[in-house]
């Protein structure tokens, strides 16, 4: 079956009344055999485990063509996980443009456990290679990158790392499976905000991490979620199986208004550069080619001319875009990354970050073309 086709049937699970969409269970425990032991449905208590949880990481299995999928209450939970499998001393290759949370989870989290990380450009597998240390544990890549879309050859990082046994754990969050399979490229894990694309609808927050095979890793983390305990809930799991239902008719959209919109504005005389791989001019464009499928996702960033002063500026001139943080919603966003990055941050302080929705792509442009016409004035 494809994917579009399992991503509505697989997984669901039939209660007594014969509903045709899986119900929201909430109990937290689950009764018990009369031996004490045995748990006669499967289910124990729902920290370890329900059964909106087991439909929504079948799901997630299918999505990313891995063999077992745990999920979280945040996709910051779900990347800690991975770090916290790592075990202490351990040294960590991070790209140089990351989402800013997932550097900070090893800076202000576990420096204590004597982590260690280096950033490093991804896009340069030589450079990648050259900053391997003997306790490089693991290579963290994010394919288009969060803010300025580097893309990373996830089958030369895994060449790399494969011989030196060093884990390569994919945060698909930005590309979502639509649009890159790094399991089918040989990474071990693909990790997800479910907050962003899978969620779709900017009403949840949830996590997840899929594996290619069976492996300790995936033993450790499925102990860490289940006594760990940043589980998500039977409601979020519900609301992610709903949007896991349209997904596949979401994301054409998304990256199609994205690539019109980003058409539109590498042709604008206020705009600088437009960071999109699905542009023939994009730096990345010809790896991206050749590693995404099917498009090249629903996000964007801009460096506006003139600075900072005046990307704020084309912000608050926008109607139809809302200025918020986060992405992957129907509705389209956004965002000024400096200023939420802080003080540390390696984003250029002229760049916006554009979450693209599934709105008209007219409706979308017209938006762009009314909060530029000051803009172009002043140049
Ligand atoms: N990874 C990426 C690429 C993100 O953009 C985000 C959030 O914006 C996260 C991870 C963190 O996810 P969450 O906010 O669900 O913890």
């Amino acid at each position: 079956m494809k994917l579009a086709t399992q991503l509505i049937h697989h997984g669901n699970f039939e209660d007594q009344a014969g509903s045709i969409m899986p119900p929201i269970v909430l109990s937290s425990t689950f009764e018990r055999g009369d031996d004490e032991l045995s748990h006669p449905k499967g289910y124990v208590y729902s920290r370890l485990g329900s059964p909106n949880r087991t439909a929504l990481e079948s799901k997630l299995t299918v999505l990313e063509n891995g063999v077992d999928t745990v999920t979280f209450a945040s996709g910051l939970a779900a990347a800690m996980a991975v770090f916290q499998s790592l075990g202490a001393d351990a040294h960590v290759l991070l790209p140089d443009d990351i989402y800013f949370g997932v550097r900070a989870i090893i800076e202000k989290l576990y420096t204590q456990w004597r982590l260690s990380f280096s950033l490093v450009n991804m896009a340069d597998v030589a450079a990648v290679e050259a900053a391997i240390l003997p306790n490089t544990k693991l290579i963290w890549v994010e394919s288009p990158s969060n803010p300025q879309l580097k893309i990373t050859d996830i089958e030369a990082i895994v060449g790399i790392a494969k011989p030196k046994n060093i884990l390569v754990a994919c945060d698909n969050t930005w590309a979502t499976p639509y649009f890159t399979r790094p399991l089918d490229l040989g990474a071990d894990i693909t990790m997800h905000s479910t907050t962003k694309y899978l969620g779709g609808h900017s009403d949840l927050l949830g996590g997840s991490l899929t594996f290619k095979e069976k492996s300790p890793t995936l033993e450790f983390t499925r102990a860490f979620q289940m006594i760990g305990g940043a589980v998500p809930s039977p409601f979020d799991c519900w609301l992610l199986c709903r949007s896991l239902a349209t997904f596949a008719a979401r994301m054409p959209l998304h990256a199609t208004n994205a690539l019109g919109l980003a058409r539109f504005l590498e042709q604008q005389p206020a705009i600088e550069k437009v960071m999109y791989p699905g542009l023939e001019s994009d730096l990345h464009h010809v790896l991206a080619k050749k590693q995404m499928v099917n498009g090249f996702g629903g996000m964007l960033s801009i460096n506006v001319k003139g600075g900072q002063d005046e990307a704020l500026q084309l912000v608050s001139k926008l109607k139809l875009f809302r200025h918020a943080t986060s992405l992957g919603g129907v509705e389209s966003l956004i965002e000024h990354r400096n200023s939420i990055e802080g003080p540390s941050s390696l984003t250029p302080k002229n760049l916006l970050r554009i979450s693209v929705g599934i709105e008209d792509l007219e409706d979308i442009i017209e938006d762009f073309k009314q909060a530029m016409i000051e803009q172009v004035k002043r140049i």
